[in-house]
């Protein structure tokens, strides 16, 4: 199973992202089902609309999705982001700041002991990338939950053993 940390699907009724195409998104709200319900459990994201300042990274998603799956793969859409929301808690330190990657790699290390070993030279990309993983490894044993509509594309989330659970 391979996770990918990017849109990994276009929102219903577009065809592609381009402005010069006619194509128009089936939805009222802005992007797919997934991000705005993300979006309204206060995590924020970059919205998959023809505005997008991360077009070309969709399509790059997109194209490497279905190259990974024609050889057999089966892979999934993540936003670590949200995933270490539902690990560690709303209150995350900033990933870009010292405070933000000492906490993340610390976590990391609780979560992947065997990272432990190499974690000195790993920046905040590296542990999203970590996370990412992790998210699959969760959802290859069933614990994960999909955020938004199946036909328009779900992201993967740690599921929330937690009684005051939010959709
Ligand atoms: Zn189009």
């Amino acid at each position: 199973m391979i996770a990918i940390d990017a849109p990994l699907s276009l929102p219903k009724g577009l065809c592609c992202l381009e402005e010069s195409c006619s194509c128009q998104p089936a939805a009222e709200g802005k992007g797919r089902d997934c991000e705005r319900k993300l979006t309204k459990q206060g995590i924020g994201l970059f919205r998959t609309t023809k505005k997008s300042i991360i077009k070309a990274m969709v399509y790059r998603g997109i194209g490497l999705k279905t190259e990974l799956e024609a050889m057999g793969y089966e892979v999934i859409e993540v936003y670590p982001y949200a995933s270490k929301v539902r690990l560690f808690g709303k209150n995350i330190p900033k990933k870009t700041t010292p405070a933000g990657l000492a906490f993340l790699k610390q976590r990391i290390c609780q979560l992947l002991p065997d990272i432990t070993a190499c974690i000195d030279g790993v920046n905040h990309d590296m542990c999203d990338a970590a996370i990412a993983a992790y998210t699959a490894y969760l959802c290859s044993r069933g614990k994960t939950e999909l955020c938004g509509e199946a036909e328009e594309g779900t992201i993967y989330l740690p599921f929330l053993d937690r009684v005051t659970h939010d959709h």
